[in-house]
């Protein structure tokens, strides 16, 4: 993998999550590289060769920072902050410390168990947030769809370590992907280490984009029985499939008295 220096640009940007007002991607481009990501859309380089960091991190980050007060700052909308470059490059350790030495806190969406390493710098902010994302059920079935990821019982783990640990967590469960993704056992394997989860079903817009004919060539290779089904359930929100699921959804979480936040 080429790690070079991207164009200058600001560093931290707005984000229209929900309670959350500013996010950083300490890396441009994903390692992960899953073949249904969103972000694929506007990858400025070849994420299979080229991932991209930016110059002076730290220096700039800390003055960017000094114009907002302190509050969680939200890491993993574009790309995985842990991906496996990280090890090497430690761009979202340097913006932990950061944070945590301003008085700012972290939430964290990955795929990776990498997050444990950082543990010590969470435990020190108050309201750090550790997520992860897991979509499949069997290692094999994910391999198809992520190419670089890690297994999901490793996420879990990770989960499970920073749960232990004191620190907050959560998980989204995305995306669904119709007759594929087996989400009710997927809910069972995180509850116990999941303060909340989130459930996303695999969600495409634009049918020329990158990310459909990646999906098509996958169905078509490893599950040629399902793509005539899974293709009119992911281009319609309004589809049996997701009101089923939405409706099972809701009577698990009551049942249960679960945390789940469903937007399938
Ligand atoms: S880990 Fe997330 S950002 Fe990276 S390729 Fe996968 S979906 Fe995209």
């Amino acid at each position: 993998m080429r790690v070079s220096v991207c164009s200058k640009r600001p560093i931290l940007e707005s984000c229209d999550l929900k309670d959350r007002d500013y996010q950083i991607d300490p890396y441009i481009g994903c390692e992960h590289y899953c073949y249904y990501c969103y972000a694929l859309e506007g990858a400025e380089t070849d994420w299979s060769e080229e991932i991209l960091v930016h110059e002076d991190l730290v220096d700039r980050l800390s003055a960017e920072l000094d114009g907002i007060p302190p509050q969680p700052i939200y890491m993993g909308y574009h790309t995985d902050p842990y991906q496996p470059c990280e090890a090497e490059y430690g761009q979202t350790r340097k913006v932990l410390e950061l944070l945590a030495e301003k008085g700012f806190s972290a939430s964290i969406l990955t795929k990776s168990d990498l997050v444990v390493r950082d543990m010590d710098v969470l435990k020190e902010m108050k309201d750090a947030v550790v997520s992860v994302s897991v979509a499949f059920n069997d290692n094999e079935t994910r391999k198809r769809f992520e190419a670089n990821t890690m297994d999901t019982e490793r996420r879990v783990e990770a989960l499970r370590l920073c749960r232990e640990a004191g620190i907050e967590t959560g998980s989204l469960l995305c995306p669904v992907i119709p007759y594929i993704t087996d989400t009710m056992q997927l809910i069972d394997l995180l509850v116990p280490h999941a303060d909340r989860i989130w459930i996303y079903g695999l969600s495409i817009m634009d049918r020329s984009g990158r990310s459909w004919p990646n999906v098509q060539e996958i169905l078509k290779s490893h599950f040629p029985d399902l793509l005539g089904r899974v293709e009119p359930v992911i281009f319609s929100r309004e589809h049996l499939f997701w009101t089923k699921l939405r409706e099972e959804l809701v009577v698990l979480e009551e049942k249960r008295g679960l945390d789940l936040r469903i937007h399938v």
